[in-house]
């Protein structure tokens, strides 16, 4: 396994990272198999979709619409992060591309990109293959 290392510098922020988990891939050499992108933090997420500096905004004010701060949660009474939780359930914490031809299998549009819900922060993102 091995990670990525990120230093957020916003509260909440997208943050591609296809080209660091593409650079870990073509290292491996595996022909074919999964690769799975995994954050151990549980005020972060990890997706995949189009980075467009609209469409990330976009992401982002969602994320404040649906979940937002201080709505009377009762993990704010020990951390006051409440939302930041909240968010990262919803986004997931893993994502898994198949891997063809030694490379991601990754449509003409899609990136991989970490979300930070509570930075910012120094965060570590795990990337995992298995050949098969
Ligand atoms: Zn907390």
């Amino acid at each position: 396994m091995e990670r990525v290392e990120i230093r957020t510098k916003e509260s909440t922020e997208l943050i591609d990272i296809t080209r660091e988990v593409k650079g870990i891939i073509s290292s491996k050499r595996v022909d074919s198999g999964v690769c799975v992108v995994f954050t151990k933090h549980t005020t972060a997420g990890t997706i995949i979709n189009e980075n467009e500096a609209g469409l990330k905004n976009d992401i982002l004010k969602l994320l404040n619409e649906l979940i937002p701060k201080g709505k009377g949660y009762l993990h704010d009474r020990i951390d006051n992060n409440a939302h930041s939780h909240l968010r990262a359930v919803v986004l997931g914490s893993s994502v898994t591309i198949p891997i063809e031809n030694c490379a991601l299998a990754l449509g003409t549009w899609q990136s991989i990109m970490f979300v930070e819900c509570d930075g910012p922060r120094r965060r570590e993102v795990c990337v995992a293959v298995i050949e098969g």
